[in-house]
């Protein structure tokens, strides 16, 4: 896909209904998607109610960002996932309140629900901590998605990975909804886990449902 206006302003609506859906609050998550160069990318430090189209930036495989704005200071872990999943087309980040609470646990998500399934396999894993914006916090996360379409950021968020821009907002929601669950049963003790051969089952079912 090329650099368009009306990409620039789906990924702005995209960061807005990020926060009118309360899964991220303020200017602290950004939004990305793929183009043929590289990727556009929320701008750093400004409100997303302020974003103009041309205030989104444009970043390549090479980190060379070209706009009139600095491009989000998480850019390093979005191109690093574009370029290696060449599946996936759009990134969201959020720092939402119930995935985050279990990152700062340093806990993965486990199968205690089967909808777990739909980030792609058996868990949802929590990256180790690095700082925002290095090259080893983007490392991280490559390892930590790796078969996966979610992970969470020890200390720090979620990351949600989809082939457009709706699907991987879509995504967030469903993380954040796991997380808010996990962390309330947690607080009435510690749930059974699904085993590993019925979430098979469910990812197979998964993968025949989008395919159908
Ligand atoms: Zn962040």
């Amino acid at each position: 896909m090329n650099d368009s206006r009306a990409l620039r302003i789906r990924i702005i609506a995209t960061a807005r209904e990020m926060n009118a859906l309360d899964i991220n609050r303020g200017k602290s998550g950004n939004v990305s998607a793929r183009i043929d160069s590289g990727f556009l990318i929320t701008p750093s430090a400004l409100p997303y109610d302020e974003t103009k189209p041309e205030d989104v930036v444009s970043v390549d495989f090479g980190g060379k960002a070209t706009g009139r704005r600095k491009p989000s200071s998480e850019w390093r872990f979005h191109r690093d996932i574009y370029a290696a999943r060449p599946e996936v087309r759009a990134i969201v980040h959020a720092h939402s309140p119930f995935a985050t609470a279990l990152a700062c646990l340093d806990r993965d998500i486990p199968a205690f629900h089967y909808m777990v399934a739909v980030a792609g396999g058996s868990d949802i894993r929590c990256a180790p901590y690095s700082t925002f914006g290095t090259q080893a916090l983007s490392d991280h996360a490559v390892a930590a998605l790796a078969g996966r379409k979610a992970c969470l950021l020890s200390h720090h968020g979620m990351i949600a990975l989809g082939a457009s821009l709706a699907a991987a907002l879509a995504l967030a929601v469903e993380v954040e909804t796991l997380a808010e669950m996990y962390c309330r049963a947690l607080q009435m003790g510690e749930p059974a886990l699904l085993s590993r051969q019925e979430m098979e089952i469910v990812v197979a079912k998964f993968a025949d449902y989008r395919s159908g």
